[in-house]
């Protein structure tokens, strides 16, 4: 028994250790474990065929080898190592024809500040996630408050060894079905803008949470707006400190936008060799300029994974990336708009008329590409971010 978990701890330590050794390790994994033939090539689904498809997927890989562990610390149920790793997984199960499983988009954007701010939560909550056993949502926007934050309403009150939360958040990624929900909330005045937020973890089925999911243009129940009505939250699950939620916030975004931009790139170079493919079997001469748009959306994600590759060294360095995280969100949005256009250019009609799962599944996510320019913050609002915080630049004069 002793030798078996001598040779367990033996290999993490080399997965650790060798970032090349995982890496092909886990190629080898994907390419010869015939349970995971099942998540390949899927279709469109709704959202919540696919979230819940997405975490059968991590829980195969968490209970063969822990593959989706690594990354992680182990005190929240990883198996050590950075996000070079995580970087690493994404790029294999796209290479591998896998979906990156959505969760851990969220995973992404959350368990880090989590873990850095209130290491008591992740400790307790992140294992199941990891394992595809639950997943959360992150509450920040509201009706009058998206961009600007700091005018957020949502108020959480203190009542002995319990906060009292009440108000309503929009645009709830997953929020349809997520177990756990990390919300920006109000304890300060309102007057004191950023300085009066405190992040804050409540379980989604507590009572007084009432969530009523949002419809997108393509028909996905993606988003959710949530109620809170005097919703009993434990103090002990304050992120950080009360009347720390900002810092909190701004540490979180930037793993939100660096990591999202990552696994973007990973699956958009999968969508453009599959695009290419399609391409290839029409009958018929190409379109006009095809292939030079093709060539210069393919320059698009790899400047996009070139940026994105020293960002993810950097936060695997434990640098704070910080503001700079927007150039990644703006590569991104850029790259996958460019990506779902051109393929509604070059599918043709099929793109708009064919009922196949491939054509549904290709205007999905067009229609969802419309949005990267909006979710994570606004590509304007990012522009402003680098000219005054990255660039240094002048206060623009309004007349
Ligand atoms: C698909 C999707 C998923 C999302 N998921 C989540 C989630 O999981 N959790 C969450 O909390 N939120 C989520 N959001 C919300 C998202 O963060 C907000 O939509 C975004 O921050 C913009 O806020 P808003 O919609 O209120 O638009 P507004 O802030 O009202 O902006 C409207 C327009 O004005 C522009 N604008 C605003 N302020 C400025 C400025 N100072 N300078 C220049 N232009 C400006 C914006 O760029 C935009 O074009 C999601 C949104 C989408 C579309």
């Amino acid at each position: 028994m002793s030798d078996v978990a001598d040779t367990a701890t033996e290999t993490a330590s080399l997965m650790v250790s060798d970032l090349d050794h995982y890496r092909y390790a886990l190629r080898r994994h994907l390419a010869s474990t015939p349970e995971l033939t099942r998540f390949r090539g899927r279709d469109h689904v709704t959202t919540e065929e696919r979230i819940a498809g997405d975490a059968e997927l991590m829980a195969a890989l968490a209970g063969n080898g822990g593959w989706n562990l690594y990354g992680w610390p182990e005190r929240i149920g990883g198996l050590g190592g950075d996000e070079r790793h995580r970087g690493i997984f994404y790029d294999e199960l796209s290479r591998a024809g896998l979906p990156v499983p959505e969760p851990q988009l969220l995973l992404e954007t959350l368990c880090p500040a989590v873990t850095r701010f209130s290491p008591h939560l992740t400790e307790q909550y992140a294992p199941a996630y990891l394992r595809g056993e639950e997943w959360w949502g992150q509450c920040f926007s509201e009706p009058e408050a998206g961009s600007d934050l700091a005018s957020l309403r949502t108020r959480a009150q203190r009542q002995g060894d319990h906060y009292v939360v009440s108000g309503q958040k929009l645009w709830t990624s997953h929020g349809a079905t997520a177990t756990r929900l990390v919300c920006l909330v109000r304890t300060g005045t309102t007057e004191a803008r950023h300085r009066g937020l405190s992040m804050i973890m409540l379980d989604a089925d507590s009572p007084g949470v009432t969530v009523r999911p949002i419809a997108l243009a393509s028909g996905d129940n993606e988003l959710a707006e949530i109620f809170f009505d005097d919703v009993l939250v434990p103090a002990t699950h304050l992120v950080g400190e009360e009347g720390q939620g900002w810092a909190v916030a701004m540490f979180l975004l930037q793993y939100e936008r660096a990591m999202y931009a990552w696994q973007s790139a990973s699956v958009a170079l999968r969508r453009i060799s599959q695009l290419r493919d399609l391409v290839a079997e029409q009958s018929g001469p190409l379109p006009d300029g095809a292939l030079r748009r093709l060539g210069s959306c393919y320059v698009d994600i790899v400047t996009l994974r070139a940026r994105s590759s020293e960002t993810v060294r950097r936060l695997a360095a434990g640098e704070i990336v910080g503001p700079e995280a927007s150039v990644d969100k703006v590569l991104l949005a850029a790259a996958e708009q460019g990506l779902h256009d051109l393929a509604r250019d070059l599918l043709g009609p099929q793109f708009l008329l064919s009922d196949s799962p491939r054509m549904r599944a290709w205007r999905a996510e067009w229609w969802y590409s419309r949005s990267a320019t909006i979710l994570g913050g606004s590509s304007e609002v990012q522009r402003t971010i680098l000219a005054d915080h990255v660039l240094g630049l002048p206060k623009e004069v309004v007349r």
